[in-house]
């Protein structure tokens, strides 16, 4: 494959553009060589500017849970645009989306919508602040929150790709509000609770996370959490930016049986348009202004480009329930493929999968938090990844990401992602 328009492409964006991206993990630094510049997608395939046909596993990261150019959100958009793209007031059909998606999520009443993941995440946990009384806030090494300030403590994604989990920046007052624990060890959460007695506004976690590649809460970790934070007085907070709309319905809460305090949203609810959201039952929500006292706000929040764009997809997404279901099998499908391919040739690996989220890690040890995913070895996962490029396969260009399933996807695409891995295993050996 050639990459040399991608290659000029970039360099003429890092003139202009620190590091020629808008957000870091684009910038292929965790694997090094040239980062692909898209022309155009449609389903499950990228066109990459130097023609080259690619098979997407990254989806934008989540939100084309069913394909690029997905027409009923493409149409809804170009209609919605015809009739103006912003306006400062309200409109119909943030109402519109705001009752389906509390329709689909359990234990929320109220939702509010906002432009990013970030934006949810940071508001989610004012608002559990402002709710508790309380300061400080529990958060998992290697969760990422998006990337406000209290979030960016050994925050994971592309924070732990760039080698700065803790970003210059974010002052020592803050930081010293946000508590660190480690995934799936219950134990410690309860040490870092029984230290800061009523002191604790907030457990931050992803249900099932997807930014130190794929990792499953062990089933005492996530109930045991729900029965601290209820007794504690804590609220729970599920950032189900990647989750939300991608596992089921309902999310995590819904697959895992446990319902949160407040649930934040991105990706998915946004249908490839920048959306964010953040929910929670109407005592908490009536915190919030202008209702309450808990300030938060957004010049572009609901607009109709955004919202159609939601709607459209969450409207498909109900409409058609089997599409979780059919996800997960695909997914499933994929593993078997890899785990055999990487088994008969002897690769010490782990894969962790969750409905259409999964991730290959190089490693012997099972992997379960942040230091267990670190322990993979990143010269193979750069052959693995660059070796998959070449065979037309675009994987997420870090060990710390989640690959992002999309229904688009056809089981020819994934027998010739597996060929793929077939036609590298050697090079990993
Ligand atoms: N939370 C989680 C779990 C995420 O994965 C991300 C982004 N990948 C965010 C929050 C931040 O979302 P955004 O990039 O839209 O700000």
């Amino acid at each position: 494959m050639q990459y040399k328009r991608s290659s000029e492409l970039f360099s003429e964006a890092q003139e202009y553009i620190p590091g020629g991206v808008n957000s870091p993990v684009r910038a292929f630094k965790a694997v090094g060589g040239t980062p692909i510049f898209v022309k155009e997608a449609k389903g499950a395939y990228l066109t990459d500017e130097d023609g080259n046909k690619l098979i997407d596993y990254i989806a934008s990261w989540g939100p084309l849970i069913l394909g690029h150019a997905y027409e009923p959100v493409i149409n809804a958009v170009i209609e919605k645009a015809k009739k103006g793209t912003s306006f400062g007031m309200p409109t119909e059909i943030e109402t519109e989306l705001a009752k389906l998606a509390v329709s689909m999520v359990p234990n929320i009443d109220k939702i509010r919508f906002v432009n990013s993941g970030t934006e949810a995440c940071m508001s989610a946990v004012r608002l559990a602040r402002g709710y508790t009384g309380k300061d400080k806030i529990i958060k998992f090494s290697g969760c990422y929150h998006g990337h406000s300030d209290s979030f960016l403590i050994q925050a994971g994604s592309g924070a732990v790709t760039f080698g700065s989990p803790n970003s210059p920046g974010v002052t020592q007052g803050t930081a010293k509000d946000t508590l660190l624990a480690n995934y799936n060890d219950l134990a410690g959460v309860q040490a870092l609770v029984d230290a800061n007695k009523r002191e604790i506004a907030a457990i931050i976690i992803e249900p099932i996370a997807g930014n130190m590649g794929c990792i499953i809460p062990e089933e005492h970790f996530i109930k045991g959490l729900r029965e601290l934070c209820t007794k504690e007085g804590i609220l729970l907070i599920f950032d189900e930016v990647m989750t939300g709309f991608r596992l089921a319905r309902g999310g995590a809460q819904e697959v895992l049986g446990i319902a949160a305090d407040i649930v934040t949203f991105g990706k998915v609810i946004g249908g490839g348009l920048p959306v964010g959201a953040f929910a929670a039952r109407n005592e908490i929500m009536a915190k919030l202004a202008p209702e309450g006292p808990v300030y938060q706000a957004g010049t572009l929040s609901g607009n109709p480009l955004a919202m159609s764009a939601g709607l459209a997809m969450l409207t498909a997404l109900n409409n058609n329930p089997n599409i979780f279901r059919s996800l997960a099998d695909k997914t499933t499908y994929l593993h078997k493929g890899l785990e055999k391919v990487l088994k008969d040739n002897g690769i010490k690996h782990q894969i962790n999968r969750f409905g259409s989220m999964i991730s290959v890690h190089f490693t012997e040890t099972p992997v379960v938090d942040f230091a267990s995913s670190a322990k993979g070895n990143n010269e193979t996962f750069k052959k693995y990844f660059h070796g998959m490029l070449r065979n037309g396969i675009y994987l997420p260009p870090s060990a710390f990401e989640s690959y992002f399933l999309n229904d688009a996807l056809s089981f020819e695409d994934l027998d010739a992602t597996i060929k793929a891995l077939e036609n590298i295993v050697e090079e990993l050996k």
